[in-house]
């Protein structure tokens, strides 16, 4: 069996994270690979090594002096290392690491060093191989992740190594620079890790214990979701669920590989497993409830539109021309709605409006602002009836006015907007028919 363990800022924030880390290593046998962050933050105040590296970077690309910041970042790693009784210099790392960022090695460079210095680190208080992200995850020539190169190297890399240290989030470009994926992207390397080894598992430790149904911003200590399936997954983190970067679900469900999240601070607890199928129940007839703020719905309306040949490309090629994707797109029989996102709407809004007058000739076009879009996602939702209709009277009795449904044709999701203010007592309101009655 073999495992790989991908770690986030916050579990190797310190030397006292790094013994947790540690322990759940060696706790199995299996857990061959490890994945690095960058330390992230000891407390909420605290600032992450990452963007550390970023803001004394745009010191050194302005020709400032960046010495008191880089210092500071030292201090982050000899902190750690001396806390851990380990015997490891950095210094030609950090006098190499601040020649190039006076040579202007780059913003990706600055801020791969993160993970770079923290995966020297974790490799030798493990005893682990550390292999430089550098030297087997590659990007091609226009900075996108070359899948099929970065497989082969690192698959025949990591076959001669019983166990080894890859830090996250970076890799090179073919002109041998360093380029980064985006924030969070040390998910995206372990998923790429466990796919080149064929992993049995890959274990995503941070500091939740998994997913939880709702927003615990909202809902009072909700319950974890123990299973969910990738396209579940899909539903609900493109409504804004934060715990795993989305790009790192790819490269492991094409390989069949299951990501199991896991809390570094309550190793035992279960966590969430994320697997492409299930035959198991799922507790509810929901897996998740996910929302978002921050929509505008323009309302086209004009008579015998349902006739009219090409309309629904007219009006969309409006918003393609503006850049604007579009979220949903309910219709009736002579109205038909478009949902964007408010913020990249805004800014264009007349040159839209007047783009769909001359491209479809309404009879007029309202625009609702202030809009949030909540999202019931569930496996279960398919065999089981009467899911909106638990849905809309949750809603009905919490006196919140829905103003828009959709559900998806894998009848996965149902989407409902209301509007911002009713938000919260909507979402509580699924919460407690599909959860807590069910309890
Ligand atoms: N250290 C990087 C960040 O803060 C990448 C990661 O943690 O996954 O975004």
């Amino acid at each position: 069996m073999t495992k790989v363990v991908k770690f986030g800022g916050s579990s190797l924030a310190s030397a006292e994270q790094f013994k947790k880390v540690g322990d759940i290593i060696r706790a199995e046998d299996s857990r061959r690979y490890v994945v690095p962050s960058a330390p992230g933050k000891r407390y909420s105040a605290d600032t992450k090594v990452t963007d550390m590296l970023y803001a004394c970077y745009d010191l050194a690309a302005k020709g400032r002096n960046f010495d008191e910041e880089f210092d500071l970042i030292k201090d982050r790693y000899y902190g750690i290392i001396n806390d851990l009784g380990l015997k490891l210099s950095l210094e030609d790392e950090f006098t190499t690491i601040k020649a190039c960022f006076i040579g202007k090695a780059g913003r990706d460079y600055a801020a791969s060093r993160g993970e770079y210095l923290n995966g020297i680190v974790l490799a030798k208080y493990l005893g682990y191989e550390f292999v430089d992200a550098a030297d087997v995850i590659f990007f091609n020539d226009s900075g996108v992740f070359d899948a099929e190169r970065t497989n082969e190297v690192l698959s025949s890399r990591l076959a001669g190594i019983e166990r080894a240290v890859v830090p996250g989030f970076y890799g090179s470009m073919p002109n041998d620079t360093i380029k980064t994926f985006s924030r969070g992207g040390s998910d995206v390397t372990g998923s790429i890790v466990a796919a080149a080894v064929s992993a049995d598992l890959y274990e995503n430790w941070t500091d939740v214990s998994g997913f939880l149904i709702a927003d615990p911003r909202i809902i009072d200590s909700p319950l974890p979701i123990t299973t969910i399936t990738y396209k579940e997954l899909r539903e609900l983190s493109y409504m804004g669920a934060t715990v795993l970067h989305e790009d790192a679900i790819f490269p492991v469900r094409k390989a069949g590989i299951p990501i199991n999240i896991k809390n570094t601070n309550a190793p035992l607890d279960h966590g969430t497993m994320i697997v492409e199928s299930t035959c198991q129940k799922p507790p509810f007839t929901i897996t998740g409830i996910a929302g978002k703020k921050g929509f505008t719905v323009i309302n086209i309306e004009k008579d015998m539109m349902n006739s009219e040949l090409g309309f629904g490309r007219k009006v969309l090629e409006v918003f393609e021309k503006n850049g604007i994707s579009f979220e949903h797109m309910p219709s009736g029989i002579d109205t038909m709605s478009v949902i964007v996102h408010q913020a990249e709407f805004e800014p264009k809004e007349q040159e839209i409006l007047s783009g769909l007058h001359r491209n479809v000739h309404p009879d007029s076009i309202e625009i609702e602002s202030d809009l949030a879009l909540i999202a019931v996602v569930g496996r279960a939702m398919k065999s089981n009836r009467g899911t909106a209709g638990r849905i809309f009277s949750a809603l009905a009795h919490a006196h919140v006015n829905v103003k828009m449904i959709d559900q998806g044709s894998s009848e996965l999701n149902i989407i409902v907007g209301v509007e911002e203010k009713d938000f919260d007592a909507a979402v509580k309101s699924i919460y407690e028919i599909f959860v807590i009655h069910q309890l």
